[in-house]
């Protein structure tokens, strides 16, 4: 499948029916797989064999997905999980224990912050949170002799701050240590972080990838790029045997294409079970097959509503990386070329009362803690999702009182504009 194009991989990657098969990657709706003989189950718990045994470490259904996003991405390995929550735990604590640090950009998804920010630090795992656009020497100082990842968003949720993938790769390897990269908002369709030195993906497939608010769930994909042999004190997990599966070393048996989603696979999914449906994995398929096809609609809405906003004499001001003039439009040309995401960011003149009235006079938009899906639903993070807070609190914060996040769809963006309209005429 690796020779055809993103979009015929959206359709075909990961599941090639054999005569007289099911033309759709089938459900498996089974905990358990039935074999013959002892030994032969043996074999699988050794990590001797192939095969499955318990849908909590894998499932067909899962895995065919997976092989599906892995092909997108244009990595060695991919796994699914049950939330993009999940795969951004699992990517860092695959390699990372208490002790440890990680250097992530300031800018990401505000789960994400307090999962790394509180959660995984009371697993004794320190963030440094930089500045995604600080020079070299700032970049330099985060780094401390425990560090063992770098992490950032391609396009960060929802300040829509773009990365600059190489300058972050280039600082990670010098420290020998791997870039992971969630790439949650552009998608395989508008951007592979891989091409650009990352060396570890992650998603939530609840957004885009899905892109019909049917499913959560999150990927992990693994470019195999990063030599885990040549640190293999930073990286002992992977390096030297685990005493768990009789000794075996992932990097040894699995090679540096399949070591890092083996061992968050047998491991992480084993411990901690955070394993998707696979009626769930079914339905992120359905969605996977015209991802192609939805993201260029998304970006040209999301342009046509910038440029819209942007000349409105009662908007204060708008963010859209693939706005001319905005102030991550250079480095999206460069990462982005073909389009960035459908997610745009403005105020209203008025700050958060005139936010209110005129999110209450969208009639074709609808509120909801969601982006990233077929259908236009946008928030209004300070009586949302960052309600308890003072208007001098959600500065610090980085989300103005007035930020309206609107998660432009696929309808007739015509209808869309005049809904912006009339509902800016109530403010
Ligand atoms: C939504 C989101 C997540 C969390 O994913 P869930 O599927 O909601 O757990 C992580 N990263 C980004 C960029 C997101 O937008």
């Amino acid at each position: 499948m690796s020779n055809y194009k993103r979009g015929t991989n959206c359709l075909h990657a990961g599941y090639v029916p054999e005569s007289g098969e099911p033309r759709n990657i089938p459900i498996i709706q089974s905990t358990t797989f039935r074999y013959g003989t002892s030994e032969a189950m043996g074999k699988l718990f050794d990590l001797e064999a192939e095969g499955y045994f318990y849908t909590r470490l894998q499932n067909p259904t899962s895995d065919r997905v997976a092989a599906k996003i892995c092909a997108l991405e244009g990595g060695t390995a991919a796994m699914l999980t049950s939330s993009g929550q999940a795969a951004n735990f699992f990517a860092i604590f695959n390699i990372c224990s208490a002790g440890d640090h990680v250097v992530a950009s300031a800018a990401i998804y505000g789960g994400t912050f307090n999962l790394f920010a509180v959660t995984m630090k009371r697993m004794g795992i320190q963030f440094t949170f930089v500045d995604p656009n600080c020079s070299q020497e700032e970049l330099e100082a985060a780094f401390r002799p425990e560090t063992k990842a770098v992490f950032g968003e391609t396009i960060a949720n929802p300040a829509l701050t773009v990365l600059d993938i190489e300058k972050f790769a280039k600082a990670a390897h010098a420290h020998g240590v791997p870039l992971i990269i969630d790439n949650t908002f552009p998608t395989p369709i508008n951007c592979r972080p891989f091409e650009w030195g990352a060396d570890i993906v992650t998603h939530s497939t609840t957004k885009y990838m899905d892109g019909h608010a049917n499913q959560v769930g999150g990927a992990i994909v693994d470019s195999g790029n990063f030599d885990w042999t040549k640190y293999p004190d930073k990286f002992p997990g992977l390096c030297t045997p685990d005493e768990s599966y009789h000794g075996v070393t992932y990097t040894e048996r699995f090679g540096l294409g399949g070591a890092f989603i083996t061992k968050a696979t047998v491991q992480l999914m084993r411990d901690f079970g955070s394993t998707p449906a696979p009626m769930n994995a079914y339905l992120l398929n359905v969605g996977l097959e015209t991802l192609h096809l939805r993201m260029p609609q998304h970006c040209a809405n999301a342009l046509a509503v910038a440029q819209f906003v942007k000349d409105h004499p009662k908007v204060a001001w708008v963010t859209y990386p693939g706005l001319e003039g905005d102030k991550n439009y250079e480095t999206a040309q460069k990462y982005m070329p073909n389009g960035t995401c459908g997610v745009v960011t403005f105020g209203v003149k008025g700050g958060r009362k005139a936010a209110e009235t005129f999110m209450a006079g969208l009639k074709l938009a609808s509120i909801a803690t969601h982006v990233a899906d077929a259908k236009t639903c946008v928030l209004h993070p300070a009586s949302a999702t960052h309600r308890q807070m003072s208007d001098a609190e959600l500065e610090a914060a980085g989300v103005s009182p007035d930020l309206i996040r609107l998660s432009v769809g696929i309808e007739d963006v015509n209808d869309l504009i005049a809904d912006l309209a009339q509902a800016l005429e109530t403010v």
